[in-house]
């Protein structure tokens, strides 16, 4: 049988293993951090209706500037965090944020180029550095996966990357990130500073994002997704708020017509529902903020989490714990970090379920 190392695969890419997330069906599935609650009916059916009348216009390749999407966009993001002022030229999106990053090293990464990133992270950060030959550096955190602005201007200066890569809150610790260390960031480095905000809707009520800091800084770029807050994930829409010649750059690397006529519309048709769909995000914040008080009794703890999601610590043995819930049907995410897993804030009932399987699972230290 033919095995990838018999193939000419690139040398950058020998050895690596891809995204594998396992995709099992159970009855609890709280390990890829989704939103577990779905689509509410009644923004389902505008959806569909907006997809639907998509339909009639499909023989045609879709709008390749989807403005309209671009428009809603900038309208949710200015409505979130007043004085940020974005206009539809400052927006982007592809298919998933994950398409955004790429584009993102595509046209500033490459072959002689860096980025620097703060592990634990999100692994398809490194992934997609590895797919666009962009060396990935790895910067030290400060104790309990923090970021102080005197640490990232220390890493930046020792690594001297082409881009800061900040995970904001971080997968898969839930910690947040200050908006004082995205500034020093940008202000110790000539280069881009890209800030992941994919769980930025879960960050505790008046915390600010770094779509306030846009105004007046071209090379700062702060990416969002509708697969968390919006439920949105199989729909695959992310999207880019940055200066309008970063946007330029994307488009010279970007398929044509990389967004479907059906996302934009459905995506368009969702953004309308914002006011519904956020609700529905501070239930899911209970839940975490339930997760991490009621661990403490099981005997574990989890990392304060500004997320839709809790890594927590004390197992003896993770894997086992990891195994013995998953017996029960409840899977949740084993990341190899010693003594810990990370378990996404499900709906009132599968969050009941973890808990209680965990306290079943006897794995604490
Ligand atoms: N960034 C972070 C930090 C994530 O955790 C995820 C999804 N797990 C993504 C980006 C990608 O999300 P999507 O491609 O679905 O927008």
């Amino acid at each position: 049988m033919t095995s990838l190392d018999d193939l000419p695969i690139r040398d950058n890419l020998r050895g690596l293993s891809p995204y594998g997330a396992p995709q099992k069906h159970v009855r609890v599935a709280l390990n890829v951090n989704e939103n577990t609650h779905g689509v509410p009916a009644d923004v389902a059916d505008d959806i569909v209706a907006s997809i639907a009348a998509a339909i009639s216009q499909i023989h045609r390749y879709p709008d390749r500037e989807f403005t309209e999407l671009r428009e809603s966009l900038a309208g949710y993001l200015n409505e979130e965090s007043a004085g940020a002022g974005l206009s539809a030229e400052q927006l982007w999106a592809a298919n998933g944020s994950n398409e955004v990053i790429q584009q993102i090293l595509q046209a500033f990464g490459g072959p002689g180029r860096s980025i620097l990133g703060f592990p634990p992270t999100y692994s398809m950060h490194s992934i997609i550095a590895s797919g666009t030959d962009t060396a990935y550096i790895t910067g030290q955190r400060d104790a309990e996966y923090r970021i102080s602005p005197e640490t990232v201007v220390r890493e930046i200066a020792r690594t001297e990357p082409d881009i800061v890569f900040l995970c904001a809150p971080n997968n898969p610790t839930g910690t947040p990130v200050g908006l004082d260390t995205i500034e020093a960031a940008y202000d110790a480095t000539r280069g881009l500073v890209f800030v992941d905000e994919a769980y930025a809707e879960f960050m505790p009520t008046g915390t600010p994002s770094a779509v306030t800091l846009l105004p007046g800084r071209e090379r700062l770029l702060v990416s969002r997704t509708m697969s968390k807050a919006f439920a949105f994930a199989g729909a695959r829409v992310g999207y880019l708020a940055a200066d309008p010649a970063v946007i330029d750059a994307l488009r010279l690397v970007r398929l044509p017509y990389h967004l479907s006529a059906l996302t934009q519309a459905a995506a368009v048709a969702a953004l309308r529902h914002s006011a519904e769909m956020l609700a529905r995000v501070d239930e899911i914040k209970e839940q975490r903020d339930r997760i991490i008080a009621e661990l403490p009794a099981l005997g574990y703890s989890g990392w304060e989490s500004h997320a839709n999601f809790v890594l927590f610590g004390g197992l003896k043995d993770p894997h086992a714990t990891w195994q013995r819930l998953l017996d029960e049907d409840v899977l949740i995410r084993d990341l190899g970090i010693p003594g810990t897993l990370r378990v996404t804030a499900g709906t009132e009932e599968e969050t009941t379920a973890f808990l209680d399987a965990l306290a079943r699972a006897d794995g604490a230290e």
